[in-house]
């Protein structure tokens, strides 16, 4: 009987122990997930970093902010508001 006390578990990319095999560029990786190899740490927080750019792009595009109400939600509300307009009145806004 090996001793698992001093096998260390082999670690997804996600930090999970890896359960299951996969093919990927032709090398086998391993993951906790069994439908698809996790991103790595570095993988993530890159994504996330890119995610919270974009989103604070959004977020401050908002230049008034409104009482009772987060950047987010007025941002929200003005996107909504300009997706009711009808096409024609969109049309109108754009040749000026
Ligand atoms: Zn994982």
């Amino acid at each position: 009987m090996n001793d698992e006390s001093e096998l260390k578990p082999l670690l997804c990319g996600c930090g999970k122990e890896v359960r299951y095999s996969h093919f990927k560029d032709g090398k086998e990786v391993m993951s906790c997930n069994k439908y698809t190899v996790c991103l790595t740490y570095d993988e993530q927080r890159e994504k996330l970093q890119e995610l919270q750019s974009k989103y604070h792009q959004l977020l401050y595009a908002v230049k008034r902010k409104f009482p009772g109400e987060s950047r987010h939600e007025t941002a929200l509300r003005y996107i909504r508001a300009a997706e009711e307009l009808p096409a024609c009145e969109v049309a109108k806004c754009e040749a000026t």
